[in-house]
This record gives structure tokens, sequence and C-alpha cells, in this order.
């Protein structure tokens, strides 16, 4: 008989340790809400404290903007520090859904020695796959909404460049692991949800 695989967590059955990855527009932020909440675990998106700490004036706010502002990634030291920060706190013993990071190979290997450090290791990442014309006009249209300022047309094809040149490279990575979920992300925000809970195996919610 082979004894089930240990984690550091027993308190934790259940955990959940995901990544939610895609191109910019391709609807991380909403999923991530929606999946974090049927599973019970924090969404942890490293876009929404940059954002904070923008509003918010910060040191770390001040030098995200510069390059949130360009489309181009935060230095990945400034970046990693904060996730392990994070990671580190109570509400992510038991799992978590990262949004919007690891976004380059440096953070990929960060992130590896933070979950070695906690004992833990990742479940699955899920990606939405989405058509690039799409996700332009879904930018534009949130820009105007949301009165962002990195969701210009000329900031957004510069993000799609860098998550191209950047972060597609991560999924080959992940691929290899055998962790990768693959999910239509041009469907309905109800059917990119219950895909991804099916994907994971988790009950539909509500
Ligand atoms: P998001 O809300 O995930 O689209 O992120 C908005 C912006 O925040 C990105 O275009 C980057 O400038 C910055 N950002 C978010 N996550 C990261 C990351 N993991 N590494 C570097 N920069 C990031």
């Amino acid at each position: 008989m082979t004894t089930p695989a240990q984690s550091s967590h027993v308190d934790a059955p259940a955990a959940r340790r995901l990544l939610i990855v895609g191109p910019p527009g391709a609807g991380k932020g909403t999923q991530a809400a929606r999946i974090a909440e049927a599973l019970d675990i924090p969404a942890i998106s490293t876009g929404d404290i940059f954002r904070a700490n923008v509003s918010g004036q910060t040191e770390l706010g001040v030098l995200a903007k510069s390059y949130m502002d360009k489309g181009e990634y935060v230095p990945d030291s400034v970046t990693n520090d904060m996730v392990r920060s994070r990671l580190a706190e109570d509400d992510a013993h038991g799992g978590f859904l990262l949004d919007g990071y690891p976004r380059t190979l440096p953070q990929v290997d960060a992130l590896d020695a933070v979950l070695t450090d906690l004992g833990a290791s990742l479940d699955a990442v899920l990606l939405l796959e989405v058509d690039n014309d799409a996700v332009v006009e879904r930018l534009v249209a949130r820009g105007a909404e949301q009165g962002r300022s990195d969701d210009t047309e000329e900031t957004i094809r510069r993000r799609l460049e860098v998550y191209a040149e950047q972060t597609a490279p991560l999924i080959d990575v992940y691929e290899q692991r055998g962790l990768v979920r693959r999910v239509d992300g041009m469907a309905s925000i109800d059917e990119v949800t219950a895909s991804l809970l099916d994907v994971l195996g988790a009950p539909a919610s509500r």
C-alpha cells in the first residue's frame, strides 16, 4: 500500500493552489473572483495589488505606475517580493488563485521557490484561450468604462506583445508539468466559470 502524498497543511485537505493565465482582456480577473469564491480561497491579483498601491500613492505604486502606463511589466524583483509576502499571509495557507502572476520565466522560478519554502505545490494552471481581436475590443471598452489608464489602444497593443514575448512561454513550462487546463474564454461569463469549475473537478456553483 502506498500512502497518500502528505501536505504540510494537514488542516486544509481540500487545498487548491491555482494559477489563472491568459492574455490581457481574457477575463482573468472576473473568473478568478468567481472561482476563488466557489473554492473558498483568496484570489490574488498582482495587477490589483499594484493598482491599490497606485491609488494609495505608495512608493511601490509610483514605481509600478511608470511601467503599467507603458504596458510594460513591473520588474521581477519588486513583483516577486510582493507575491512572497502575500502568499505568506494566513488566508493563503489553505490555497489561493493567483491571477496575473507569474508572467515571466524568472517569476516561475521565484514562485517555485516560495512554494517549496511553504511546503506546497501547484495543483493546476487554468488557461483562458481567447481571440486577439476580441480581446482588443474588450479592453478598449473596459478602458472607457473603468478609466484604466493602461487600457488605451496603444498600451493594449504593447501589453499583448509583451504577453506573447514574455508570458506565453510559461504555458509550455506548466504544460510539461502536466498542470495546464485549457478553457474557451470566448463563451459567456457563466459558461466560462462552469467550464473552469468542471476542469477543476469542482461542483458547479449555485
Ligand atoms: P493586470 O491587471 O493583471 O492586467 O496587470 C496590469 C499591469 O500590472 C500589467 O500590465 C503590468 O504592468 C503590471 N503587472 C501585473 N502583474 C504583473 C507581474 N506578474 N509582473 C510584472 N508586472 C505585472
